[in-house]
């Protein structure tokens, strides 16, 4: 066994118990494995143990490791989980099962016309700056509804929020917050929780932890 595949193993079993000790179903969650900046030799044994849902940051990196990996593993679900130019929504929906960073409208708006061009319609989320960083992307709390009205007027659908809280604060207020407003908004799906805070986003209902290193190890 790999190191990854050991970590693997501990990771699904720790979101399980996660999950089953906030009363919810132990495999309520979807552990999105964060496969950025490793290869396909560091990426294959992970698939060999059963893993098939993987997140990468970058449309290019994706394509190159992915489009071989994936006639080896076909039923093998990808995420973008990270930012996304609109110059780049063709290749990304043409590749992606999942855009976890829908941040604004010039973004939706290129999505809106890929997935109508392309007929294939990927999970979308809307990325929420909770922390209101500037350097971060994603819309503000309060803009989240009317944003997500945009979005339905293009025709897209979203299936749910996405966070990622600011370092140097404590997780659980903006998984909480996110939670909160995918409530008021009636959507189902919550994409939060890293390596270091996957079991607090799943207490607080998290359906999707995008863990990397805790797998892979550390990206140096
Ligand atoms: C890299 C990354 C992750 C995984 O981070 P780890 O701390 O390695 O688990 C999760 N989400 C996003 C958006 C990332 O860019």
């Amino acid at each position: 066994m790999t190191d990854a595949v050991a970590a693997l193993a501990e990771i699904h079993a720790r979101i399980a118990a996660a999950a089953v000790s906030a009363g919810r179903a132990a495999d309520a969650v979807t552990l999105v494995a964060v496969s950025k900046t490793f290869d396909s030799a560091a990426i294959r044994p992970v698939l060999e143990a059963g893993q098939r849902v993987f997140g990468e940051n970058r449309v290019q990196e994706a394509q190159a490791k992915w489009l071989a990996l994936r006639d080896d593993y076909p039923d093998t679900e990808l995420h973008l989980i990270g930012q996304l130019q609109s110059n780049k929504a063709r290749e990304a929906v043409a590749l992606f099962d999942a855009i976890h960073s829908v941040d604004r409208l010039s973004l939706a708006r290129a999505l809106a016309v890929e997935i109508a061009k392309q007929g294939k319609a990927p999970l979308l989320f809307v990325q929420v700056n909770t922390g209101e960083e500037a350097q971060k992307g994603g819309v503000m709390p309060r803009e989240t509804g009317a944003f997500l009205t945009e979005c339905r007027d293009l025709g897209l659908a979203i299936g749910g929020l996405m966070c990622i809280p600011p370092e140097d604060e404590a997780p659980a207020l903006h998984f909480a917050l996110l939670a909160e407003l995918a409530q008021d908004h009636g959507l189902t799906r919550l994409s939060m929780g890293m390596s270091g805070d996957f079991e607090t986003a799943v207490k607080l209902g998290a359906t999707h932890v995008r863990v990397g290193s805790a797998i892979f190890g550390g990206r140096g």
